[in-house]
């Protein structure tokens, strides 16, 4: 089973590399030492994380050959776009993204406004047209291991907030590496999320240690802590981990103040600035469907995410949590959020774009329809199952009862039927490593 195709190194210059797929080429952060023009590495959101020797690569390649180009002749016929049943308004705006135009706020609402269900087709098929232009057939699919449910924070809208009774776990330092080898040796992955709620009980040490070994295993290490000190952000990054996923939730710092007790809009916002700059490969984003939101929130949530610069959206709809304030809050519409993820790569037209699990639990099927309508990534959830069940920030959560070889399987054959093939996602930037750190 393998999640990446790999790539050979044709150019180096300085720290950044340049490496082809059968043809197509992507720039990447050359993070390891010792690489040379001609090895077979596997990149993983613009990071180079790990040499293949060559017979192993020549291997898995010669397995791509042939079904590569099948898939980007499927996916080119599923991102055709049809514009026939559109109306003058709708076509008008859509007609600008065909021109590469940026959108007005505006125009942007009134893509959020429209109800038809031809209309809303042709515009999830641009939106997939313009990921298609942009990146190929390229998809990627990150592991995710959720190692606690303790959190310190009181989020009304978050099924382990610190107030909700349920059953606490943490995993051990050893339980966590030990997932995560079984997730490279076992599963193939080679980029893992390590996600949690804000629990103190890692300390920097410990977190270190959980990131080195991790980062050993020649995958892209993810963090997705919350709240945590630059510093100790800062020490992670030097440990090894390239990427970190924190939201912002929302921009409207009303609704922020209001569901997240004790922080702030601003702090949160400088934190996600901060790690940008620190080199992490930046994925953020929001909630969708807040009470009380508007559709020019939502636009305004847009604008926020893009101006932040990240490498990676994540948004989901809110999935109102048992016992927490928001329980009752209304269902959030799949369509608002497949509205967002196109209008989001409209604005954004060369970003990844994440399909989350809360869009899989509020429609079990909607992981395709997003894949069509804009995403090109997504993660699967790799927790050991007695702690899945556990990690309940909302209710339902997609995922929850499979075993992990059977959302493997499901992602990979939906893929396929895609298209999509596993070559690395371009990052936006390739970074830069810290000076004089050892690499790898
Ligand atoms: N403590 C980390 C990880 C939190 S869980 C952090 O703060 O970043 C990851 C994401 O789940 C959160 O950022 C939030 O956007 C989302 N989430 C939490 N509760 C949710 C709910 N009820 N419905 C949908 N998404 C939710």
């Amino acid at each position: 089973m393998c999640y990446a195709i790999p790539a050979k190194l044709v150019a180096i210059d300085g720290q950044t590399g340049t490496i082809d797929y059968f043809g197509e080429k992507r720039q990447i952060l050359l993070d390891l030492d010792d690489v040379a023009v001609g090895d077979y590495v596997y990149a993983q959101g613009g990071v180079l994380v790990r040499k293949i020797p060559p017979k192993e690569a020549e291997e898995i390649l010669e397995h791509w050959q042939t079904i590569f180009f099948e898939l980007k002749k499927t996916d080119a016929a599923l991102s055709k776009i049809d514009q026939n049943k559109l109306s003058s308004n709708a076509l008008a705006v859509l007609q600008k993204v065909n021109l590469r135009k940026s959108l007005t706020p505006d125009e942007m609402l009134s893509l959020f406004n429209l109800q038809d269900e031809q209309e809303l087709k042709v515009l999830y098929e641009i939106a997939n047209n313009v990921r298609q232009r942009e990146h190929g057939n390229s998809s990627c699919i990150h592991g995710v291991i959720e190692f606690s449910n303790y959190c310190s924070n009181n989020c009304h809208y978050c099924g382990i907030r610190k107030d909700q009774e349920l059953p606490r776990y943490r995993m051990s330092i050893e339980e966590i590496i030990s997932a995560a080898k079984e997730a490279v040796d076992e599963y193939g992955f080679k980029a893992l999320v390590l996600q949690s709620g804000e629990d103190f009980w890692y300390d920097d040490a410990k977190l270190i240690t959980m990131v080195r070994e991790i980062r050993k295993m020649g995958v892209l290490v993810f963090v997705s802590l919350g709240l945590r000190s630059k510093g100790t952000y800062q020490k992670l990054y030097d440990a090894g981990a390239r990427a970190v996923l924190l939201r912002f939730e929302t921009s409207n710092k009303d609704i922020f103040a209001k569901l997240r007790p004790g922080t702030n809009l601003a702090d949160r916002v400088q934190l996600i600035k901060a790690l940008k700059a620190m080199g992490y490969v930046l994925a953020t984003g929001f909630i969708v469907g807040f009470p009380g939101e508007t559709n020019n929130d939502l636009i305004q949530n847009i604008l926020l995410a893009k101006y932040l610069a990240p490498d990676m959206y994540s948004f989901g709809p809110l999935i109102p949590a048992s016992n927490t304030p928001l329980f009752g809050s209304p269902k959030v519409s799949k369509d608002l959020i497949l509205k967002t993820i196109a209008v989001m790569r409209f604005i954004d037209s060369n970003s990844n774009i994440l399909v989350t699990t809360a869009l899989e639990t509020l429609d079990r099927n909607a992981k395709q329809e997003a894949l069509l309508a804009g995403a090109n990534s997504m993660m699967i959830n790799i927790t050991p199952k007695h702690y899945k069940e556990l990690y309940k920030i909302y209710d339902d959560k997609a995922d929850v009862t499979k075993e992990i070889k059977q959302s493997i399987q499901e992602t990979v054959k939906m893929l396929y039927e895609l298209g999509r093939a596993p070559t690395d996602i371009a990052a936006h930037a390739v970074k830069t490593r810290p000076s004089g750190q050892a690499r790898g």
